[in-house]
């Protein structure tokens, strides 16, 4: 694993670093998007627009690599994934920060540094594409579309109907073939599209629940945030072996909560 996608390491001039951030949903932020900030430079929107987001997405890609991600095919799948088009216009600026952001019903996109290290934990040990793979919480649909570019067969269900209409459309135009999305309870896992080669939650639960442990195939890999013995969510991952299944927890992290049943 030795090979980097070639993407800039640095942005083209029209790129924006703003210092300090301005404060979500305030004030600031949209007249920084209308004018451009106090150094006159280009605000982030008018740079997507005009000059396209590539540009932006390898800067995210860059620090990625910096904060020690280091999957090449992760790295180029987070390098492709349009992460503006899945939230409202009102946020597009920030689509490249290492920020999570808001999709409607009290849910929330991760940040692309969370998304990126539990799509490399799940492929840990894999230098091709995975095989067939499952995600609770399609939310919006960003995370699936990028788990579409390293792995065969994407099945991700999600629990609330307009979430799940939500990521549909956001996803038609992408034509990502190998994306299959399915409206359910994800605690239940999805049988018909197992047994999986890797499982990945974006809800954290008390518990890593028995029907994704069923669905996870020899040598597959499930990543999910829950709720350890200290009490804190934390990444666990628990790898399916010829012995059974172990089980590491990693960081601290803050995902909403996996809740059973449909809405
Ligand atoms: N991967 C998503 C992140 C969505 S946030 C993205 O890229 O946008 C987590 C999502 O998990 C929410 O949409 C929430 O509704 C969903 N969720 C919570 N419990 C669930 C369950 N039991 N089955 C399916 N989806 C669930």
């Amino acid at each position: 694993m030795t090979e980097r996608p070639g993407f800039p390491a640095k942005l083209p001039a029209t790129g924006v670093t703003r210092s300090p951030r301005p404060p979500l949903g305030g004030g600031a932020k949209a007249s920084i998007a209308a004018q451009g900030d106090q150094a006159g430079r280009r605000p982030v929107s008018a740079a997507v627009a005009a000059s396209g987001s590539a540009p932006l997405r390898a800067r995210m890609v860059s620090k990625l690599a910096a904060q020690g991600l280091q999957d090449p095919m992760v790295l180029q799948a987070m390098g492709s994934v349009e992460r503006h088009l899945f939230v409202e216009t009102a946020l597009a600026v920030q689509a490249y920060e290492d920020t999570s952001l808001p999709i409607g019903l009290g849910q929330t996109i991760s940040k692309p540094n969370v998304v990126a290290r539990m799509i490399e934990l799940m492929r840990e040990g894999v230098l091709g594409k995975l095989g067939r793979i499952l995600e609770i919480g399609t939310g919006c649909g960003y995370q699936a579309a990028v788990l579409s570019h390293v792995a065969s067969e994407v099945y991700s269900i999600e629990r609330l109907r307009s979430l799940h209409e939500k990521a549909r459309e956001n996803l038609r135009p992408l034509r990502l073939h190998n994306v299959h999305l399915i409206f359910g309870d994800g605690m239940l896992g999805y049988p018909k599209g197992g047994p999986y080669a890797g499982i990945i939650s974006a809800a954290g639960g008390e518990s890593v629940p028995q029907a994704w442990l069923d669905q996870l195939a020899p040598g597959g890999r499930l990543v999910a945030p829950t709720v350890t013995a200290t009490g804190q969510q934390a990444l666990v991952v628990m790898v399916r072996t010829a012995k059974g299944f172990e089980r590491h927890v990693l960081e601290a992290v803050h995902f909403v909560p996996l809740k059973s049943g449909v809405a």
